[in-house]
This record gives C-alpha cells, structure tokens and sequence, in this order.
C-alpha cells in the first residue's frame, strides 16, 4: 500500500513535469495569460499547434480517407437554437451541482465525490474509495439528489476553500453556453439568444440529407467531422483534461434500424485498434459500459486510458439510436427519412423508408493531445561513471511529430550552412523541418528531444568530401552515416 502512494504522488508529479514542459517548449500556454489566464482555457503554441493538427489529419485520414463509406463535413458553430430543443441539450444537458454556502464555490456533485475518493486512495482506504464510488453511481443512476446529497454530508466532504460541510441542496445547471445573434431586437424586445455548440454531432444530424442525397451515400454509411465545441464546465481543472472551449473529432455512422449491436461493438474495436495503431500498450486502455445511459443512448462506453491522474475517458462510442434524426424532423417538419432499396431477406420486399439508426464516435482532440504528451513525456537517465547526464525526450510516434527533421550544420562556417540549406530546401515541401546552427550540437540536439523530433541530420567537414551526413535516431540516439541523397526517403518512410 505504501506502494501506491508513493504512486499517486509520483504520478501527480509527472502531470505537473507534463505541464511545465508543454509551457516551457511552446507546447500548450495558459489562455490570456498576460492577464493572469482564463479558467480552463488554453492556446497552442508553436510547437503544440502543429502536433494538434498531425493529430487530427491522422484521425481524419483513417476516419475518411481510408473509410470508403465516410465523407468529411465542416458545418458551422452557431446553429439555430431549435436545434438543441430538438436534440435534447435545453432540457437535458445539466450536471447536478453544489454549493458551498461559506466559499460560494460551486462544484460539480460527482467530482467532489471523485476529488474525495482519490484523497481516501492516497490515505490507502481504497476499499472505502470504491465503496463510495459506486454508491454514487447507483445513485446518479437514479437521479437521486438527496441521497446524493446524504452521501457527501455523511462523509464528511469538505470545501477545498473554506473546509466545512455547509452545502447547498443540489440543483442541476445547464452546461452551454449562450450569446446574442445579430444586434437587433426581436418583435417581444428579446435578443436572438444563440448557442455555441457544447457537441459537433449536431451540425452532423442537420446535414443527413444534404450529404446523403448529394453524395448519393448508402446505407451504412458515416459523416466525420472535427471541430470546436464548448461546454460551461464548473469544474474545470486538469489541464487541457477538462476545457470550457475544446476541440472534438466526431463521427456519426448510419444504419439500418436492428443492426446497432453489431455496427456498435464494430466501431469499439475498429476505435480501440486506432489507439493501438499508435503504439501504444493495451495495458494503457479499457473501456467504461456506461451505467446510466444519456438521453439519446441505447448503449454507450468510454474508451479510457490511464493517465497520471487515474484512468479516465478519451473517447465516447454511443449507440444513439434514431433520437437525433427522429426529433430533428419533429421539429423541422422537414422528413429525415432514407429510402433502402435492398430487399430484406425476410420479407423478400425492399426494407424501404426509415429513419437510420447511428453509432456516434466522439474523441476529444484536446484529451487525446496530452495522452500523447503523457505517452511520450521521458526522463532518462544518461550518467556515465566519469559524468553526470540526463534528457527529457518526446517519444511521439514519427507521424504526429511536430517536427520530423532537424537540419544542423556542425559549425556556422566553411561553407556547411549552406549545404543544411539545400538539405532544408529539398525536405521543407515534403515536412517540417527545421534549422540551427546556434549552440553545440550536444545542446541541440537535447532541445530537438525535447520536442519530439525523430531525426536530426548533421552536416560536417566530412559531408564537403563525400556527400554524407549523419543521422541520428531519437530514441535510440544511434547515428549513422547516410548519403544525403536519402535523407528525404528515410524521414518520410518513418512519417507514413
Ligand atoms: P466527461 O464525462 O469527461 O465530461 P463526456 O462524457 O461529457 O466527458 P462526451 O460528451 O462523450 O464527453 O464528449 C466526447 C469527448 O469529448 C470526450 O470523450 C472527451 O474526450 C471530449 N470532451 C468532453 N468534454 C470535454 C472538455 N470539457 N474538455 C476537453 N475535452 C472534452
């Protein structure tokens, strides 16, 4: 048990090492922050921002491309607010609350339980953690709010701020967020009130049609899209974990009424074998079956991975059933039917007009950023008995690098930095590359480690004579002497 504490603590420790290199190295900055930041929202710096985008084009590549029956969209962020009457968001996307009455701080019912269950794990009462954690679930299950509240009073769980019990009954708060459209006043002297997405799926549901009559798309077929989304996220900590502005990579596939059970267990394993496409562990996965079910779902689990802070979701499989398409076109008057010319064995007739039925995959792009920051975040220990040496390394799989190549001349004279250049001029079209000559090669090459680049080439006194440049190999560190002719064709064999 000791064990595990010295566990926890170590982990939160390397969230934190995490959290200082994605700032030290232009990977993620607090949002605002020349005026001390804005709760629970982030930038992408230099650096993060080009892994953000490898990150997507290799969902979208796998997602569409390599998909023969999904086809990409980029609907809009504001949607007409009927929409989320329609899908369920106004009456039913709250997350039960509660208040400190000392702090006023407001917390969010099952991360204050969570944040307690943790702390009890770190004392070594992980039987009492469990214990609690699954009373809440049966009672959120249940929408049990008094029990919910016994649960934390009984339990003595304390506000972080001012340390007592004293706590306000729960009520549930509606997570988006809203804006006025356009700057005029309507007939009853109100504001357009708008909303800003808190899912991309909708802009998906709202586009059936359109994209199925113009693609001329069959049933199965699936509608992928990334994009922002916001939620009014109470509690909002961990990192980039929890955002109120953050980005989704969705994926809604339509289907034949009767045929879910099979397309959804489909979808979890081709969703899992993504993650492990990346290579990372199995150990590192599992999934969730969700206990209660949203309002859209006739199943639903999380693809979870184990990051220093526990295991916790990166991506949502659902099952959501025909709710979406069936109560668009309650709304919109407008039919979301699709008519299926196949026969039906069954009945020898065509199974004709229905309303599809859909398996939603739904990644968090920003989620799936720093488990791979968690993934690939290294320290080693390189001390030789003569000298003390160490290196942070991103281990980022070649393909989502920021970086794949830096170009470094050995020396800024005798004509190297102008063969770099050619090398940079000739790779710079095919990927990121990039040059310095600044610092000792030593130095240099540390500062590539630390943001993932897989290959450094450098250019020496030896290149002038043969045309030969080292290559050294970021994980291994092994270097090699190559011609630079094939510089070009080993990066980009490593990137694909
Ligand atoms: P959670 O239980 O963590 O709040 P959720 O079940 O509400 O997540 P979904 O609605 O299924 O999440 O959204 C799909 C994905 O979007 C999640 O798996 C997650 O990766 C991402 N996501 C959701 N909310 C946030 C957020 N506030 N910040 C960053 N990513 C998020």
């Amino acid at each position: 048990m000791a064990n595990d504490n010295s566990k926890t603590s170590s982990q939160s420790g390397r969230l934190q090492a995490i959290i200082s290199h994605c700032k030290e190295y232009g990977f993620v900055f607090p949002g605002s922050e020349i005026y001390d930041g804005l709760q629970a929202v982030y930038d992408y710096g230099q650096w993060g921002s080009e892994l953000k985008k490898n990150i997507k084009d290799y969902w979208w590549k796998s997602m569409t491309q390599l998909q023969e029956n999904i086809v990409g969209i980029d609907a809009a962020i504001f949607m007409h607010p009927t929409t989320w009457k329609a899908s369920g968001h106004v009456d039913n996307f709250n997350d039960p609350m509660i208040d400190n009455k000392d702090s006023k701080k407001r917390y969010r019912v099952d991360h204050l339980i969570e944040g307690y269950a943790d702390m009890l794990k770190a004392e070594s009462k992980v039987q009492e953690a469990e214990k609690i954690l699954s009373d809440m679930d049966s009672l959120v299950a249940k929408d049990d709010f008094e029990g919910l509240k016994k649960l934390i009073v009984d339990n003595k769980i304390k506000c972080s701020i001012s340390g007592t019990c004293n706590w306000t009954d729960i009520r549930q708060f509606n997570l988006m967020f809203s804006t006025e459209f356009g700057s005029t006043e309507n007939a009853e002297g109100e504001f357009n009130k708008v909303y800003l997405r808190p899912e991309t799926a909708q802009g998906i549901f709202v586009n059936f049609l359109n994209v199925q009559k113009t693609g001329r798309m069959k049933i199965p077929f699936g509608i992928a899209q990334t994009g922002k989304a916001f939620r009014n996220e109470i509690v909002a900590r961990q990192f980039i974990f929890r955002m109120r502005e953050f980005e989704q990579m969705e994926m809604q596939f339509f289907i034949r009424p009767g045929t879910q059970k099979e397309w959804y267990e489909r979808w979890k394993e081709t969703r899992m074998n993504w993650h492990l496409s990346l290579g990372i562990s199995k150990d590192k996965y599992r999934f969730h079956d969700h206990v209660k079910l949203a309002h859209y779902a006739d199943a639903a689990c999380d693809i979870e991975y184990e990051f220093p802070i526990g295991f916790k979701e990166v991506e949502g499989i659902h099952s959501r059933t025909d709710f979406d398409l069936k109560n668009h076109q309650e709304y919109s008057k407008k039919k979301m039917q699709y008519f299926d010319n196949d026969v039906d064995p069954a009945t020898g007739k065509p199974y004709g007009n229905y309303i599809p039925y859909v398996i939603e995959t739904s990644i968090g792009l920003d989620r799936m950023f720093l488990l791979l920051m968690c993934e690939a975040y290294t320290e080693e220990d390189l001390s030789t008995p003569e000298k003390q040496d160490s290196r942070v390394v991103l281990k980022f799989p070649p393909v989502l690098a920021p970086v794949k190549l830096a170009v470094l001349p050995l020396v800024k004279k005798d004509g190297l930095p102008e063969i770099a250049r050619k090398i940079m001029d000739d790779c710079k079209a095919s990927f990121r590359c990039f040059y310095e000559e600044k610092d000792t090669i030593g130095k240099r090459y540390r500062r590539m480690d630390a943001l993932g680049t897989p290959f450094c080439v450098t250019v020496d006194q030896q290149t002038k004579e043969d045309n030969t440049v080292t290559i050294r190999h970021r994980d291994s560190m092994h270097q090699d002497r190559i011609a630079i002719n094939d510089v070009k064709k080993i990066v980009m064999s490593a990137i694909i």
